[in-house]
């Protein structure tokens, strides 16, 4: 029998989201029903509401959560009900070209649900990043599903599927960084906080932060930087330098997705660095690069999608160190809210108050 539940759903291009009954079909083959537990806000929820990734509304927002398995369709062997879940949003299906090559972290035929999830009147929902998580259940497929120890919190837990993932597998995954290397972080947003941790738990050496905002550089010295740079009154890159040795950082990781702050990485970077852009531009952006200093300078400029992560192979991993008091997840929860607060929670995201408001049941 179809479950009626809350959701969070934006209707139409900026209107503020309202809570609403969503209707969620039992699992069909290869898809879990997820009671959620919790739910973290991330500026993509945002994105969706202003109507800058498409126009198929009405959503159901959110999508950095963690919840218990409740019942699985036919055919489902990987979760079972009562599992302890992250849910991500690269269900890897096994057969791509990518998945074929040995990468399925690039995987690029990703599984979702194939049933709809539904407003009272039938519409049919757009589930943000395929999850939709901002309802006490919602509908995935069984591959978005990852069990790790229960033991962990579900808020910090939540976390681990999306943008924090995507700031800690930008160090660890794109960037590889190694022990010792020195580390630059433009942008320290949730994504760029994460990549500072992830820094941290490579062992990196020297790890500069980078952003307008002193409460954000605080955030950053509190996950690992050891120096922190305010470009409100300094040149990054010339800052960047100064702090080591004159050379330039070893990665530099761009977690805004401006031009400005592209070329500000590029040019701190070491000869022969690498730099990481994971922060995700807008479709008007040009970048403008002399192509001899692309030659010239050498080494690796790469993109980071949700930290090149493998969920099954990443998530367990992380939430075992975060048991284990190596990675601080928690700190990354500035608040805890309801469900009927997700509206207040964009406006605080918007005016960088917080790393992360999540929605806790
Ligand atoms: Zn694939
Ligand atoms: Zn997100």
């Amino acid at each position: 029998m179809p479950h009626e539940v809350r959701g969070v759903i934006a209707r139409g291009k900026g209107a503020e989201v309202s809570v609403e009954t969503v209707v969620v079909p039992d699992p069909g083959p290869g898809e879990a029903l997820v009671r959620v537990q919790a739910c973290g806000v991330c500026h993509t929820d945002l994105h969706y509401r202003e109507g800058g990734i498409n126009d198929e509304f009405p959503f159901l927002l959110g999508h950095e959560a963690a919840g218990v398995v409740e019942e699985v369709g036919p055919g489902v062997a990987e979760v079972e009900p009562g599992d302890f879940v992250i849910l991500n949003w690269r269900a890897v299906c096994g057969q791509c070209r990518a998945c074929l090559r040995g990468r399925p972290w690039y995987c690029f035929a990703t599984h979702n649900a194939a049933q709809k999830m539904t407003l009272a009147d039938g519409t049919e929902l757009s589930p943000a990043l395929g999850i939709g998580a901002f309802a006490d259940k919602t509908l995935v497929a069984a591959g978005q599903c990852t069990k790790v120890d229960p033991a962990a919190s579900p808020a910090a837990a939540g976390l681990l599927g999306c943008g924090v993932m995507a700031g800690l597998g930008a160090a660890l995954n794109t960037a590889a960084v190694g022990r010792g290397d020195s580390v630059a972080v433009i942008g320290c947003g949730g994504v760029g906080c994460a990549a500072v941790a992830g820094a941290r738990l490579a062992g990196a050496g020297t790890i500069i932060a980078v952003d307008l905002d002193d409460r954000k550089l605080e955030w950053a010295r509190g996950f690992g930087a050891t120096h922190t740079v305010n470009a409100t009154g300094a040149d990054p890159v010339a800052a960047i330098q100064g702090l080591t040795g004159g050379n330039g950082a070893d990665v530099v990781i761009e977690a805004v997705g401006r031009p400005e702050t592209y070329q500000q990485a590029f040019y701190a970077r070491d000869l022969a660095g690498t730099v990481v852009l994971v922060g995700v531009p807008t479709p008007e952006m040009r970048l403008d690069l002399p192509l001899l200093d692309v030659f010239g300078r050498g080494g690796a400029l790469k993109s980071s999608w949700y930290g090149d992560c493998l969920p099954s192979r990443d998530f367990p991993m992380l939430i075992d160190l975060y048991l284990r008091n190596r990675l601080d997840l928690d700190g990354f929860v500035t608040e805890t809210i309801a469900l009927d607060q997700v509206e207040e929670a964009f406006a605080k995201m918007h005016r960088g108050e917080v790393l992360r408001s999540v929605v806790v049941w």
